[in-house]
């Protein structure tokens, strides 16, 4: 058994051994190169029997677990979305896991219910939202957004669906564009709804909803029997960061009296900018709104803010009180496990703490314009360069482009193949979209370390890997 002093001496050598991870990890290769299986192939088919030493357990670390990591804190990690880290998150990190506390309820560590309610309040400002909106700290995007699918099904239900199931009710409908995240469908199959019921909705030029076209699959779900319940606007979608026209959405769901749930996952963050808060026009008529500081807001994975108009509606649908649950402060403290679907919960506030204090508002203004600006001027180069074409438009940090070629099925494969090729160069890591029938590299300049030398060498590897195919 590990003793408290093995403890203090394995922890510091841990530390040096992250801060060297860190200070070094631009010459790691971004994405891991390994075949499938083989880690599986490395790793005994069963547990040991007898104890091991920790130096044994730690060289294993580095020998076989090290090399299948793909590195989402390496500077030149321009692939999906980033899930930043930074220094103070982590430190709170290791604090939540040396505390290991279970905050399911008030009682079981009131620090955490109220640094939580207090750290929801200020990101609510931090963003610009309404006042009105409440915020409770969730694990994914797509458990907040489960949340939201459940919330409108027991208020269009009046509350009939948790109590008796959908028995005898008309066909509850879902709509969002149909560049919206995948999450969204995947909820509507698991709150009951049936996936035919979720209705994806034409986009426009630029990728985002056509709210004529939403208003009319309305009208005709209406005049068809169907119950419209609940419409899932985009902030930043996860192929190209188109923003849903927000006012237009927030007013058809008015009109119908239809939940709008807004999923800023990604761009969420850019918020904390105020030239930026025009994304999210309206958003004081929808019912929720989710995003996710374990993407670009430093606070590592898994931190998900989820706000809702009507606190009430949300205890309504996930609230329970067995017997053994029951205390004292019920009536007057914050139980959070009635605002989302686990009873236990992670005390992840402390991070969120750590993270905006240590940075400052303005810090993290700093840093998100940063990333903005330089891609701008990336996305300037490639626009101008006789081989390269912008597909997609910049909304925010996130550049979308292609190689040209006269016939399209030559400009995607060439593309895929640049794409490939520079994954493989292991100092670059880009993922890809497909639209407009074209398939187009997504590069996104958001990760903590990203500074305009790597941003500059990424561009010099593009340009030198498409002479080589
Ligand atoms: C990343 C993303 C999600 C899913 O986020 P998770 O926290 O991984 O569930 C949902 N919607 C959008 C727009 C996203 O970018």
């Amino acid at each position: 058994m590990m003793t408290n002093a093995d403890f203090r001496k394995h922890a510091h050598a841990l530390v040096d051994k992250m801060a060297d991870f860190l200070e070094e990890i631009d010459s790691y290769p971004v994405k891991s190169t390994l075949e499938p299986k083989a880690v599986l192939d490395q790793l005994p088919a069963l547990a040991p029997a007898a104890a091991e030493s920790m130096a044994d357990i730690i060289a294993d670390f580095d020998q076989i677990i090290m090399p299948g990591m793909t590195h989402w804190q390496h500077p030149r990690f321009f692939a999906y979305f980033p899930a930043n880290s930074s220094y103070p998150s982590l430190l709170a990190e290791m604090l939540t896991a040396t505390l290991g506390a279970q905050c399911m309820i008030w009682d079981t560590s009131p620090a955490a219910a109220e640094l939580e309610e207090r750290m929801m309040e200020w990101l609510g400002s931090m963003l610009g939202l309404p006042q009105t909106f409440t915020g409770v700290i969730q694990d994914t995007a797509s458990t907040a957004t489960l949340c939201a699918l459940l919330c409108a099904r027991e208020r269009v239900s009046h509350n009939r669906i948790n109590e008796q199931g959908f028995y005898g009710m008309k066909q509850l409908r879902v709509y969002a564009s149909s560049q919206t995240h995948s999450s969204i469908e995947k909820g509507v199959k698991i709150a009951g709804f049936g996936r035919e019921n979720f209705v994806a909705v034409a986009v426009d030029e630029q990728l985002r909803l056509d709210p004529n076209a939403l208003k009319a699959a309305i009208l005709k779900d209406l005049a068809n029997g169907f119950l419209p319940c609940c419409v899932v606007s985009t902030v930043g979608t996860t192929g190209t960061t188109a923003i849903d026209p927000g006012k237009a959405i927030a007013d058809i769901c008015s009109e119908f009296n239809i939940w709008l749930h807004i999923d800023a996952a990604f761009a969420g963050s850019a918020l904390i900018l105020p030239e930026y808060r025009w994304m999210i026009e309206g958003v004081e008529q929808a019912d929720s709104f989710v995003f996710n500081p374990h993407k670009w807001l430093f606070t590592n994975f898994d931190c998900t803010a989820y706000f809702v108009k009507d606190v009430d509606a949300l205890l309504r649908t996930f609230s329970i009180l067995p017997e053994y649950l029951k205390t004292d402060h019920q009536n007057s403290v914050k139980n959070y496990r009635d605002w989302g679907i686990p009873l236990g919960r992670r005390f992840r506030a402390l991070k969120l703490w750590f993270v905006i204090r240590s940075y400052g508002i303005e810090g993290l203004q700093e840093r998100l314009r940063a990333h903005i600006q330089m891609a701008i001027d990336l996305e300037e180069k490639i626009a101008s360069h006789p081989d390269f074409e912008i597909i997609a438009p910049r909304t925010l940090n996130a550049i979308f482009f292609a190689l040209k070629d006269e016939e399209v099925d030559k400009a995607n494969s060439r593309s895929e193949q640049l794409m490939k090729a520079l994954n493989a160069t292991g100092k670059v890591y880009f993922s890809h979209t497909k639209a407009h029938g074209r398939y187009i590299i997504r590069m996104v300049i958001g990760q903590t370390y990203v500074q305009q030398k790597d941003v500059d060498l990424a561009w010099q590897l593009i340009q030198e890997c498409a002479k080589t195919l």
